[in-house]
């Protein structure tokens, strides 16, 4: 019972440690995020590794003009994944000004 709860956390501890890709630098992702046309910042970014071969991508990405949002999230997905081999992504858009409340638990 010990001994199966101990693996359980070296597994989940092993998973964590995976989270930050060796080849990908978090600060230059977030910085090339930014200079898209029409990103006004980007927070909550997190870039982590499922299985090899499988980067995934969460952020949110506040944009300032909302005529162009498809463009936008498109210019992103296409740099992400030509530029650092991101493959997997998920982007939250969010207005300028979004007020983002702490979701209770
Ligand atoms: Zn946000």
């Amino acid at each position: 019972m010990i001994y199966s709860s101990w693996r359980l956390l070296a597994e989940a501890v092993s998973v964590l440690m995976e989270s930050a890709p060796a080849n990908i630098d978090v600060d230059e992702v977030h910085d090339a995020m930014t200079d898209v046309a029409g990103v006004a910042e980007i927070h909550d970014l997190h870039v982590w590794t499922i299985t090899s071969g499988l980067i995934s991508l969460s952020a949110h990405a506040v944009v300032t003009d909302h005529h162009s949002d498809t463009e936008t999230l498109r210019a992103m997905r296409e740099m992400l994944h030509d530029r650092f081999g991101i493959n997997h992504i998920t982007i939250q858009i969010e207005p300028e000004g979004f007020e983002e409340r702490p979701i209770p638990v």
